[in-house]
């Protein structure tokens, strides 16, 4: 399956083409021909499924055909309400690259900041509005906002509003919605509380299921090593100095950290460059290039600078510090396991990271696997008990074995499981 043939208009084709998607995933393949079709979803599924892409590529070619007809003045007609304010930035952020070529506008509302740039750039016009509930319904009620144009409506991560106690303020915020419009309904479970709100919000839906462990993680394998922070360094360089991979890509949360690990890879005499945003966009991009044509073998990239890298054959990510955000991990280790070959991500988890991969691992839903048997064990640090350890093996061996752990060599790109449609 391709995207041309789901029927999407050439403007979205090209960027998807710039991300590199070469195939829908399953959620995007089962969704998308019912969106364009301007039904109701209801669609259980997780981040790291391309849930995202599945919602806002039909909006951005609804809004970018009606617009082409009728020529609307700039008004909010796409609304999409999310639980957390990185959740909503890394929408906006889908928005921005998938409609790159279509000029239409979205911007980003949430709490914990002042609101003076949010207002302004609202008064400027914008066609998408990506919000968390509490300040949609502030700036609503300050009178920045109205719902009256919104022609398209979607509640992402639902079972989350509710944890989060958003569902007063959700129902509120639907009250507010126009009864004619599209509405789109995305929770990873479907507790009874849920299902009552889907029935508030949604006509008579079409679902999509998607099982929540056949995500993209599903294709990587996945490793986590406990270390201690000063010893990530010496960690870091026996790996790529054993391990038989052509390219690798290092993430670490902060630029100065990215400069750092480069300058001591170099000292160790390991070809090495850097993305980050303190770096002009023409040296992101030789950067980027060099890798991509394997004249270096190690790129270290901040996460925001890593967005949309997309490298065939990228073999290895190595997650030098974890990320805070746990859907950061989906993303980082996303960039590897793509095209043609599977990849392998593992992880350096120091004392005061725990925290950070406990709640990875709970929004994975795995146990990534502890490998042990490496220059630099932590003793000090209680291990990831919940699953038996793995040994480290060269990637060769393990790749037969590794427990828990199915990987080949030629799982493709669009090979995400799925299980299926009803309704
Ligand atoms: P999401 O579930 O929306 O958070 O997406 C998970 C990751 O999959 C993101 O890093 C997307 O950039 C990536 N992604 C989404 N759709 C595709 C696709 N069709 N092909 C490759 N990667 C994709």
């Amino acid at each position: 399956m391709s995207f041309k043939l789901l029927g999407i208009i050439e403007p979205v084709l090209k960027a998807l083409r710039g991300e590199g998607y070469l195939h829908p995933t399953p959620i995007q393949e089962k969704s998308i021909p019912i969106l364009l079709s301007k039904k109701d979803l209801l669609g259980c599924a997780q981040t790291g499924t391309g849930k995202t892409a599945a919602f806002a590529i039909p909006i951005l070619q609804h809004l970018y055909l009606d617009q082409q007809r009728d020529h609307h003045r700039r008004q909010i007609r796409a609304l999409v309400v999310t639980p957390t304010r990185e959740l909503a930035v890394q929408i906006g952020d889908s928005f921005t690259t998938y409609g790159k070529y279509t000029g239409l506008k979205n911007t980003v509302i949430y709490g914990g900041v002042k609101q003076g740039s949010q207002t302004q750039t609202l008064q400027q016009g914008v066609d998408i509005l990506i919000a968390t509930p509490g300040r949609l319904l502030d700036l609503m009620g300050q009178g920045y906002i109205s719902l009256r144009s919104i022609e398209y409506f979607v509640l992402d991560e639902a079972d989350r509003m509710l944890d989060m106690g958003f569902l007063p303020d959700i129902r509120k915020i639907i009250d507010e919605l126009p009864k004619n419009r599209q509405s789109l309904f995305f929770s990873a479970t479907m507790p009874a509380e849920i299902i009552d709100l889907s029935r508030r919000i949604l006509g008579d839906p079409e679902k999509v299921i998607i099982n929540p462990e056949k995500s993209t993680t599903d294709l990587i394998v996945q490793a986590v090593y406990f270390v201690k922070k000063k010893d990530k360094s010496g960690l870091l360089v026996h790996i790529l100095q054993t391990e038989p991979v052509e390219s690798v890509l290092v993430f670490s949360r902060t630029k100065h950290g990215a400069d750092k690990i480069a300058r001591f890879l170099l000292k160790a005499g390991i070809n090495v460059d850097t993305i980050h945003g303190n770096k002009s966009q023409s040296a992101r991009q030789r950067a980027l290039d060099n890798f991509k044509s394997g004249s270096i073998k190690v790129l270290v990239a901040t996460d925001i600078a890593a967005r949309g890298i997309d490298v065939e054959e990228l073999s290895l990510v190595v997650n030098y510090d974890l990320p805070n955000i746990p859907e950061m991990y989906i993303h980082r280790i996303g960039r590897t396991g793509r095209a043609s070959t599977s990849g392998i991500a593992l992880s350096f988890c120091d004392v005061e990271e725990k925290a950070y991969l406990r709640d990875i691992q709970k929004l994975i839903n795995t146990n990534i696997p502890v490998r042990m048997e490496h220059p630099y064990p932590d003793d000090s640090s209680e291990q990831n008990s919940a699953k038996p350890a793995v040994r480290y093996r060269p990637r060769r061996q393990q790749r037969q074995s590794d427990s828990g752990i199915r990987i080949t060599n030629n799982t493709r790109k669009n090979d995400w499981s799925y299980s299926q449609k009803s309704g």
